[in-house]
């Protein structure tokens, strides 16, 4: 089928969560290029929103899932599995957390965070229910993490949603401080918040959310499914500001495409006991497989400096380009790999996003109408140079 016929056929069986998707259908991929049925090759700046972190046809990630799905794939939680304990033991290893949860995607290693955060109150005989959360957070689409994700668009069909969640704006120390009491079970946060357009939390912030927290008692939920593994040049994100939250998840990046989610928690947290959590699917063979190459090519290669090197390169060509356009530009902002172009009201994130696409490079979009650049992590800076100038282009004939 081709995209006309799929977007026909698509109409008609699934739902319409999605709307009109790209008008590009990838069937392949190589390196940091994914290319269609006709074999048009395009450059991916995009890479599944953060999940693609070592790119297309990495040979010891095919080879490695590959045998993995010719001895078992799955065989299910009531048997200990070899590539789960190692990948659970270099992600607390190299992060520094007691304990590790696996789950299959970003939302439900929320869920998790979560009711790790209802128990360990639970279980100190004081049972709280209020949950702070940021306003222009995204945490999931299940019912608690839309609940937690701080954006009325989400939540207007699905009310009461649960928990008490309190949205307090980023970035507003005060709020944040006056907003967690010796009610609050948890405060969650993303130390760049991704889906709203790339919008970093600032250290002051950061530092009130941590104080505030430990004066309460409450306990810190840290959301690094898009900005954990890597993508900002650290292995998380917090590690640029030498905090730990009691809980930090993991998704996107982590199983490079093969569905993986994971809840870390430090020993304070670490409050289930046999029955409390579970999951069919979580952290099977082939997910910690994959799982295991990603955590072993961060950990044992020079990748994360690549990433702060050319994360700096890139965004200091974004930041020349706000320059030389800064009525197209608003703001550059982000991290290592995970960058945002917020366009001025004049130009339509939307619409540059598939100008950009006709000229055969895909980027995505996120919230406030803003490029969202969140490439493989294996990205080089002449792929780079190519985006720079073709954006060029396309901001100069727009002018
Ligand atoms: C993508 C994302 C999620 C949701 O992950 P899913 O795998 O789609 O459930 C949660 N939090 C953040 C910060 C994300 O970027």
């Amino acid at each position: 089928m081709d995209y006309e016929q799929l977007k026909l056929t698509d109409a008609s069986v699934y739902m319409p969560t999605f709307g009109t998707r790209l008008p590009v259908v990838p069937q392949s991929g190589a390196g940091v290029m994914l290319f269609d049925a006709e074999g048009n090759g395009y450059l991916d700046f995009l890479s599944g929103i953060a999940v693609n972190a070592l790119g297309y046809g990495d040979a010891e990630f095919t080879d490695a899932v590959c045998g993995q799905v010719k001895k078992l794939t799955h065989a299910c939680n009531y048997f200990y599995n070899e590539p789960q304990t190692q990948l659970a033991q270099k992600l607390t290893k190299n992060t520094g957390y007691a304990r590790v949860f696996f789950s299959n995607s970003g939302g439900e290693a929320n869920e998790c965070a979560l009711k790790l955060a209802l128990k360990y109150h639970y279980q100190k005989g004081a049972p709280r229910k209020k949950i702070v959360a940021l306003a222009d957070s995204f945490h999931g689409r299940t019912l608690a993490t839309t609940a937690a994700t701080g954006q009325a668009r989400f939540h207007a069909a699905f009310q009461p949603l649960p928990y008490e969640f309190v949205y307090v704006p980023a970035n507003d120390c005060a709020a944040m401080a006056q907003a967690i009491d010796g009610s609050t079970a948890a405060v969650i946060f993303e130390v760049i918040q991704g889906e709203s357009g790339v919008h970093p939390l600032t250290p002051e912030f950061i530092q009130t959310i941590f104080a505030a927290a430990a004066q309460a008692d409450a306990l810190t939920i840290c959301d690094e499914v898009q900005t954990g593994m890597g993508h900002t040049g650290r292995l998380l994100a917090q590690d640029h500001f030498g905090v730990r939250a009691d809980i930090t998840t993991l998704a996107k990046a982590l199983g490079n495409g093969i569905p993986i989610g994971a809840c870390l928690c430090s020993d304070r947290a670490n409050v289930f006991e046999p029955g409390d959590h579970g999951t069919t699917f979580g952290g099977n063979l082939l997910a910690c497989t994959a799982g295991n190459v990603v955590i072993d090519r961060l950990t044992q290669t020079d990748l994360l400096d690549h990433v702060q090197k050319t994360g700096a390169c890139f965004k200091d060509s974004l930041l020349a380009l706000q320059r030389e356009f800064p009525q197209a530009i608003k703001e550059v902002r982000g991290q290592g790999l995970m960058l945002g172009a917020e366009l001025s009201p004049a130009f339509d994130a939307h619409q540059v996003q598939l100008a950009l696409l006709s000229r055969s490079v895909i980027v995505g979009t996120a919230g406030s109408n803003t490029l969202r650049l969140v490439p493989p992590l294996i990205i080089e800076p002449k792929h780079i140079e190519v985006l720079i100038c073709e954006l060029k282009e396309i901001l100069s004939c727009q002018d």
